[in-house]
């Protein structure tokens, strides 16, 4: 059966009935249940088909409802929140009994948000639950930005979609692990690494693992993730040297794609060229269509560019090196 776009009303109706229903925030969109009931958890696993030790996030509506989700919050935690709430950070914390043991795969922490989308807010205090909130796409599957990304994966498998328009920032929030000393990032965001040591002081960063990985702090690592169909090559170095490679791949009898930014559409010769805008915020929010969009474009391989590091930008290279399962080539 199609899966109906619904409105917040009965989103929240669903929601309180134990259903699973998809909603706009300001990251990506996400697949939300009640946090605190076991079956409808267990209805996200089943229908994005994520494995059951990869956690969940949890949203909450209000601050006030922090202490139904966690059991303990440090000093620390309480300042990134005043900082950052809402908006796209994700702070790790002892978690609460309250909450449905699948939402965190077994683990006695759990990852917080409250998010600042006002569709995202205005059904979370609908529903007056904490909801737990992967992104909404098939496991594996580029993160949705938009709704009919979600209607394109999970149409038939989840019980409604409140379409909210684009999503502003286009990537995963930030996720901050509180529960050590000094807080570990463990996956980078639009809330960079500077803004938060601007506020609580130096913070560790987890190494970007692309290879299998036993025992990775944030399970979520372990996994594969955002891969386009067409093996993709992050390719550093001039664009005389990204015309080279396309070029030599040409040469080869290989149909090549191009990921790039606005201003290098025309800096080679390749048989299918998208671009993610001019500017780091416009390719943030482009990534994941054009991920999206290849895997309907007609190539053998994609080469990307490589994007600056700042700010968001730590954020880009780590999705496009996780889409790329870690292949550079170097000038
Ligand atoms: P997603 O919901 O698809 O954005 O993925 C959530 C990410 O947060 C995954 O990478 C999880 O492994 C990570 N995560 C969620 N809860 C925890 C936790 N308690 N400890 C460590 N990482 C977590
Ligand atoms: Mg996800």
């Amino acid at each position: 059966m199609e899966t109906k776009f619904v409105s917040i009303e009965e989103a929240a109706a669903l929601l309180r009935a134990g259903a699973v229903v998809a909603f706009p925030t300001e990251t990506v969109y996400g697949l939300g249940a009640d946090a605190t009931s076991d079956a409808a958890i267990a209805q996200i696993f089943a229908s994005k088909g994520r494995p059951g030790d990869n956690p969940l996030i949890v949203h909450i509506g209000d601050l006030a409802w922090l202490s139904s989700v966690v059991s303990a919050c440090s000093d620390t935690a309480q300042r990134l929140m005043d900082a950052f709430w809402p908006g796209p950070l994700t702070v790790i914390l002892p978690k609460h009994e309250n909450l449905a043991e699948r939402v965190t795969a077994g683990l006695s922490t759990v990852g917080v948000r409250m998010p600042s989308h006002s569709v995202a807010l205005e059904l979370l205090r609908a529903v007056e639950l904490p909801i737990a909130a992967p992104s909404a796409n098939v496991s594996g599957r580029p993160s949705p930005t938009r709704a009919v990304h979600v209607a394109d994966d999970l149409d038939g498998r989840i019980a409604g979609i409140v379409d909210g328009g684009a999503a502003e920032i286009g990537l995963e929030s930030t996720v901050i692990d509180c529960t050590v000393e000094p807080p570990v990032i463990l996956r980078p965001g639009a809330v960079t690494r500077a803004e938060i040591e601007a506020v609580i002081g130096p913070v560790d960063v987890a190494e970007v693992r692309t290879d299998d990985v036993a025992a990775p702090k944030s399970p979520g690592m372990k996994y594969r993730h955002y891969a386009p169909k067409a093996p993709m090559t992050i390719v550093q170095g001039s664009e005389a040297f990204f015309r080279q490679v396309v070029a030599e791949a040409r040469c080869a009898g290989k149909r090549v794609g191009v990921l790039v930014a606005e201003e290098h559409a025309h800096c080679c010769d390749a048989d299918v060229v998208l671009t993610c805008g001019s500017g780091q915020a416009a390719v943030a929010r482009r990534l994941y269509d054009v991920l999206r969009e290849f895997d309907s474009a007609d190539v053998d391989v994609i080469y990307s560019e490589s994007f600056s590091e700042v700010g968001i930008g730590e954020a880009i290279m780590n999705r496009l090196r996780k889409a790329s399962g870690g292949r550079v080539i170097a000038e």
